[in-house]
């Protein structure tokens, strides 16, 4: 599960093709099971529990089943680390003035692929492509001192109308809970 430049990957990884067409076909037939059954449940927009979750995109991580939410609950966040970057901002800041949450959980977890990455992986990126990317890849070594900082980020930001309630946590994806992080 390390991540890799593509100059790394195997070749058979990129190969999607599963016993009846590709992965994005297999989601799309289970999506025409999911219509058929589907009922409109009438919501608005703005999230019934008021509050976003920014989180890892990691697989092993299933926010709804993990923190009991249900359908329009709650915004998800969610990138490589759960990392509040400028783009998780820009959704928080939308998340709270135009969609009225109030509240912020961020979720971080237990064997991230982040931790497993430097700075390193941009320049390795660069000498491959010829490009620098623009953003920092947010790796890190200590889970606990990243919730922090990502907590930070959201206290601290000037465009968010709520930083009041803003709690931080590493999910453990061997027995599923949830372990608060201190602010401090
Ligand atoms: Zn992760």
């Amino acid at each position: 599960m390390g991540m890799t430049t593509s100059a790394s990957v195997p070749a058979e990884s990129g190969d999607t093709t599963v016993a009846h067409g590709t992965v994005t076909d297999r989601l799309v037939e289970a999506n025409e099971q999911y219509a058929a059954a589907f009922t409109d449940p009438g919501m608005d927009a703005r999230p019934v529990l008021n509050v976003a979750v920014v989180a890892c995109m990691d697989a092993r991580l299933d926010l709804h089943a993990a923190l009991g939410l249900s359908l329009g609950d709650c915004h998800t966040i969610r990138n490589a680390g759960g990392v509040v970057t400028d783009d998780v901002i820009r959704s928080l800041t939308i998340s709270q003035r135009a969609l009225g949450t109030r509240s912020v959980v961020l979720i971080h977890h237990s064997n991230c692929g982040l931790e497993s990455l430097t700075e390193e992986f941009r320049h390795e990126l660069e000498m491959e492509v010829g490009q620098r990317p623009a953003w920092a890849v947010e790796a890190f070594r200590d889970v606990d001192q990243d919730v922090r900082q990502s907590m930070q980020r959201v206290r601290t930001s000037p465009f968010l109308l709520h930083t009041d309630d803003v709690r931080g946590f590493v999910f453990d994806v061997k027995t599923g809970m949830l372990r608060e992080v201190d602010p401090a």
